[in-house]
């Protein structure tokens, strides 16, 4: 399952952001989730239930996620444009030229941590 995988290493990355403001666990976080990441929410749930379970970190974690559009970049105008037509071509000039700049990101943000007793 692509999904597991994916959320195998957004949890160590979890992991990695917890342990470096010391905190006991993990509230909540977010992940932007381009169209074209090719994640499905459901399995991405599913995953995250699994993977909860045997980690005391994020057992108590909310996970919520937002989908990103696909947006195109013309070389030639230099116009970002959202991906309508679904062809890889610029409306304003017509141009072939043209890359994905939104769409294909899947991003860990807006993560909230329990933080332990502060020791001085
Ligand atoms: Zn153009």
């Amino acid at each position: 399952m692509h999904e597991l995988s994916i959320l195998q290493s957004l949890v160590r990355s979890l992991e990695e952001v917890a342990r470096t403001h010391r905190a006991k666990r993990v509230i909540r976080f977010r992940l932007e989730i381009g169209e074209l990441a090719n994640v499905v929410p459901e399995l991405l749930e599913e995953a995250f239930e699994v993977l909860k379970a045997g980690d005391p970190l994020i057992q108590n974690a909310e996970m919520a996620y937002t989908f990103l559009s696909v947006k195109i970049r013309c070389e030639d105008c230099g116009k970002t444009s959202p991906w309508e037509q679904r062809a890889l071509r610029c409306p304003h000039c017509g141009s072939v030229r043209v890359h994905v700049v939104q769409g294909e990101e899947l991003r860990l943000r807006d993560v909230e941590l329990e933080l332990s007793e502060e020791t001085s």
